[in-house]
């Protein structure tokens, strides 16, 4: 499939019914998840799309673009429940065919009104009931389990909101991949967090068995930093720098990725540019591109919040899917800044819009975003 296809599908999404989707949760969400040409994808769900799925392929309008297209199927693990009587579906997501996703902690000192990121909406499932607030290893080794046993997942991604500690959350990831590997052993897994202020938490979370690692800055550009993501940009590009170096001598190259959401304000060169530098440095960048009818989502608790397309991920999140990618990640890495390129055409035709919410720091009068 041509990345222009890829591209342009993940910002305008498609009109789909998806029994797997994510509606909410750590950084951008509110998607569902297809098999589109054979590859993972977490695409929006807008009935305004000119996108649509017939016959089982993709069809533009009134054009049939020969793409094969498969809504993921309900897992059967959504079924059960935990031993202490929490159904699993709580517990972790299936994103894409194959991968387990969870954010152990779904708190995120960052959320408040004033520091949280302006895409992300990691408690809004929570306030909705859909989650609970700390995943405890047991449940989700139980999970994991059942989740490879009866659906086939083949690797898992394990997030949380930023917790106070100076390890940042790394101390539960840690515990959770020791649980779920004595429960599943050899299951691939990949774990993300902000840097911890001490970086040997890196090393701790490879000892625990964590396979690779999401660092993710979602912004090279420090003013739009601290735009979209005030909170976190207390913590500067230079400190996510030391953070990956140490990362990637501790993983390996290409086992460490980082997000770079396109649409928010930067400059697409440097953009392309930085991604170009990270992939030499053995970082792996998945881009993002925040759709035309994203709202804002400061406001939006319990509605659509933070959606945001991943244009290529191979699971979600690609924080979905990253766990496995081992040697594909060179060549995908060169497809990251083919995507971004992709992206930011897009965004110069007009099709990535700016934020509508009038009082926003990234309002249309301001700069050009979402
Ligand atoms: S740091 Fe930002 S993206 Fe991450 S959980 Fe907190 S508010 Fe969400």
């Amino acid at each position: 499939m041509h990345v222009g296809t890829r591209v342009d599908v993940a910002i305008r999404g498609v009109r789909v019914e998806a029994p797997v989707r994510r509606a909410g949760g750590a950084g951008p969400s509110d998607d569902g998840h297809l098999i589109l040409d054979g590859m993972g994808a977490a695409v929006p769900l807008d009935p305004r799309s000119p996108y649509s799925v017939r016959d089982g392929r993709l069809w533009l309008g009134e054009t049939d673009t020969g793409l094969p297209v498969t809504p993921v199927r309900r897992p059967r693990f959504y079924d059960l429940t935990t031993a202490d009587g929490v159904p699993y579906e709580k517990i972790a997501k299936l994103h894409g065919a194959g991968v387990l996703a969870t954010t152990v902690v779904q708190t995120c000192v960052r959320y408040a009104e004033s520091d949280r990121c302006r895409f992300c909406a990691v408690e809004e499932s929570l306030y909705a009931g859909a989650t609970v607030a700390a995943k405890t290893p047991a449940q989700l080794a139980e999970v994991a389990e059942a989740a490879v046993r009866l659906d086939g997942v083949t690797q898992m991604v394990m997030t949380t909101g930023t917790t106070n500690g100076p390890d940042r959350g790394a101390r539960v990831l840690a515990r959770s991949v020791r649980a779920v590997l004595a429960a599943v052993p050899g299951l691939p897994v990949q774990v993300q967090c902000e840097p911890p202020e001490d970086l040997a938490w890196l090393g701790e979370l490879r000892a625990a068995g964590a396979a690779a690692i999401g660092i993710h800055v979602e912004s090279l550009d420090e003013e739009v930093r601290r735009r979209w993501t005030p909170g976190k940009a207390a913590v500067p590009v230079a400190r996510y720098e030391e953070a990956w170096a140490e990362a990637v001598r501790v993983f390996g190259r290409n086992r460490v990725s980082t997000y770079l959401l396109a649409g928010l304000g930067e400059d697409p060169d440097e953009l392309v540019d930085g991604a170009a530098r990270l992939i030499r440095m053995g970082v792996y960048p998945v881009r993002g591109a925040v759709p035309a009818d994203a709202r804002h989502p400061g406001r939006a608790r319990g509605r659509r919040a933070g959606a945001a397309a991943r244009a290529g991920a191979p699971g979600h999140r690609a924080r979905r899917g990253a766990a496995a990618r081992g040697g594909h990640d060179r060549r995908r890495a060169g497809g990251g800044v083919r995507g971004l390129r992709g992206v930011q055409r897009a965004r110069r035709g007009g099709r990535v819009s700016r934020c509508p919410r009038s009082t926003c720091r990234s309002s249309p009068d301001r700069r050009p975003a979402r």
